[in-house]
């Protein structure tokens, strides 16, 4: 297994807002290897990595509002740990495998079930637990910051919730700090946490929207994503060009049309540089 790599969720984004920097925004994630599992599970694959830093009591405020807000992802509480879950997946998977004519004796078959369970409960759809919220501690708006911030550039690794295919893109993030200011990676951690459950694009930029509403006390919040679906990529209309916008603009954005602009402009320069 490798292991510390330094950047492993292959995030990149880039501050807008000038001023910004030196002010102790910042916050290192940690990263650590989820244990639990048995690491012989994998072949070459990278360690399952999740942000050490989750708040679990936020998670559940934050799916309370979301229910209120109507954009909760259709759930039920089944009761189960991740440890069952993982079990009734790989058994299920390996039905699925066996009824498409393949050979689980095959060694490089043989543990693909286990594998795809881990990868469902502990990576691609760990967001579906509001136990996984990412601890998002805000700070005291103390220097009165009222200018724009803006994170570009958020990468977003989703699974659409139709086909469980792969949705690819950016999420571009602004706010304007009332009270509360959050470090700035808490919002790409935001943003990969509800990416990892299976998802519509449009529901995923609401969720991303009212979190951030709800944590920052405000609705001045701008949410745009840009993503290919390879469900209508690699199937049905087999447009490999095409791409989806959706975006959700509150407060200022959607009453301002200078502070919309400011937004556009920010995220046209690196959309189409
Ligand atoms: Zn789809």
């Amino acid at each position: 297994m490798k292991s510390n790599s330094s950047n492993p969720s292959g995030i990149s984004s880039s501050i807008v807002a000038s001023n910004m920097n030196g002010n102790g925004f910042h916050d290192d994630d940690e990263i650590v290897v989820v244990s639990g599992s048995s690491p012989d599970l994998y072949l070459d694959d990278e360690p399952v990595r999740r942000s050490q830093k989750t708040d679990p009591e936020l998670g559940r405020r934050v799916a309370q509002f979301l229910l209120e807000k109507g954009v909760a992802t259709p759930q039920i509480d089944t009761g189960l740990n991740d440890e069952e879950k993982r079990t009734i997946i790989a058994r299920n998977f390996a039905e699925i495998m066996k009824t498409l004519g393949l050979d689980l004796s095959d060694d490089s078959l043989a543990d693909t079930p286990k594998r795809v369970a881990q990868m469902y409960v502990d990576e691609i759809f760990f967001g579906l637990d509001w136990r996984n919220f990412p601890k998002c501690t805000t700070v005291e708006n103390k220097m009165g910051y009222s200018s724009m911030v803006i994170e570009r550039n958020i990468n977003v690794q989703s699974n659409c919730e139709h086909h469980f295919a792969i949705i690819d893109g950016r999420a571009h993030v602004a706010y304007i700090p009332r009270k509360k200011v959050l470090g700035l990676s808490k919002i790409n951690r935001i943003v990969e946490y509800f990416s990892k459950r299976p998802q519509i694009q449009e529901r995923l930029t609401e969720q991303i929207f009212y979190a951030l509403s709800y944590i920052l006390d405000t609705e001045d919040i701008a949410v745009l994503i840009h993503a290919k679906h390879y469900c209508v990529k690699s199937r049905g209309v087999e447009d490999v060009n095409s791409d989806t916008v959706t975006s959700k603009l509150g407060g200022a954005f959607l009453l301002n049309s200078a502070t919309r602009s400011e937004f556009m402009r920010a995220v046209n320069s690196v959309t189409n540089p």
